[in-house]
């Protein structure tokens, strides 16, 4: 399918300023956003549509070869020699969220429409929130499950989150007389305010409900479980749907964002699926091989030191690593030898060991004799 072209997108003008630009695909994004245009496919394309338009032509260098080379400019398989502006697009999202300031946590709507009054008489989704949680590496590579305590407002049980008492009706609100704003004269001028007794609903409870004062909500503490699966790492971020604050007149729960930190592991360190550990042989164990016992994140292996083995070799135990956390296997661990030279020796261990080394002639020790090959012309 023919793409089409990034201005057309956004319904502006080849000469259209940074500043037009930003507003443009302002009106648009938040017109076609997913979260307000629920499972309408449609939406969703001219979304991602509206945020790669954006992403190109926002960005001066990117839009100055589009201007030249059209969509070609962004294509992988045309870029070499063109002086390529770069492939692939960013998460819509990304784009959206940048543009309108969204941080971590908080609702995009509830920052989007910061300033303005959202409309009081209808549903309100509740605040999505954020916990950080840490995990033992153990935890994060095999997965686990966790229960969380989280305080945060819940539906008022008394009234299940109504914010009226039983059997109460709501009344027209006098102030207004229903429209939700009053207008204040000012010399020639009327100004019309959200009216402050209704807050801008037109509607009051006759009776508000008296455990939540009519909010609807109340601060309780909750326990939540949540699966972690294996795999994530520090900064995965899980989504637990539906457990952020409660929603208000029949608005949905916001989510809670659970954020992840890994403790550091005393032995083990993790390098993307698998795990590195250094464990100390000794110099005999090294030279006369043999085998040795390692730990691993759920036991133990032994692995086989062959006869000769030098500091700092790696040896590889199959599948004892992170699960991957696509399903794709497990990773690896890898140990690393540390051979270690003895200290404190006895009169009876230097005797033996003056021995031995009088005992060697230097074939013992290949990397010194090539070494020291080398290094001939040095020592003149
Ligand atoms: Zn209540
Ligand atoms: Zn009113």
């Amino acid at each position: 399918m023919a793409k089409r072209d990034y201005y057309e997108v956004l319904g502006v003008e080849r000469s259209v300023s940074a500043e037009e630009l930003k507003k443009a695909y302002r009106k648009l994004a938040v017109k076609f956003h997913p979260d307000k245009n629920p499972g309408d496919h449609a939406a969703e394309e001219k979304f991602k549509e509206l945020g790669e338009a954006y992403e190109a032509l926002s960005d001066p260098q990117k839009r100055s070869a589009y201007d030249q080379f059209g969509h070609a400019a962004f294509d992988p398989r045309q870029r070499a020699g063109r002086g390529g502006a770069g492939g692939g697009f960013h998460d819509p999202f990304d784009i959206f969220r940048d543009v309108f300031g969204g941080g971590a946590g908080g609702s995009i709507f509830e920052n989007l429409f910061g300033g303005q009054q959202a409309d009081p008489s209808q549903p309100q989704r509740g605040d999505d929130l954020r916990y950080d949680l840490e995990i033992t590496l153990e935890e994060a590579a095999l997965g686990c499950e966790k229960e969380i305590s989280v305080t945060k407002l819940d539906a008022c049980e008394t009234c299940s989150g109504s914010g009226a008492e039983a059997g109460s009706k709501l009344k027209t609100c006098a102030t207004c007389g229903g429209r939700g704003q009053v207008l204040t004269s000012r010399g020639i001028f009327s100004i019309a305010q959200t009216c402050p007794h209704c807050k801008g609903a037109g509607r009051l409870m006759e009776k508000p409900c008296k455990s939540c004062s009519g909010n609807g909500k109340r601060q309780k503490s909750s326990k939540i479980k949540l699966r972690i699966p294996a795999g994530v790492d520090a900064g995965s971020r899980l989504r637990s749907s539906g457990n952020g604050e409660a929603g208000f007149r029949g608005g949905p729960s916001g989510d809670l964002y659970v954020v992840l930190h890994v403790k550091e592991h005393e032995i083990f360190q993790r390098d993307g699926d698998d795990l590195i550990c250094e464990v100390p042989v000794s110099f005999v164990q090294a030279a006369l091989g043999g085998e040795i016992e390692v730990p691993t994140l759920e036991g133990r292996a032994t692995i086989k030191v062959p006869a000769g083995t030098q500091p700092a070799t790696t040896f590889r135990v199959k599948s004892n690593g992170v699960k991957n956390l696509q399903g794709y296997g497990q990773g690896d661990l890898h140990v690393r030898v540390l051979v270690e030279v003895p200290t404190h020796l006895d009169h009876a261990q230097r005797a033996k060991l003056q021995e031995f080394s009088a005992l060697c002639d230097g074939k013992q020790a290949p990397l010194a004799s090539g070494f020291f090959e080398k290094a001939k012309k040095f020592f003149k």
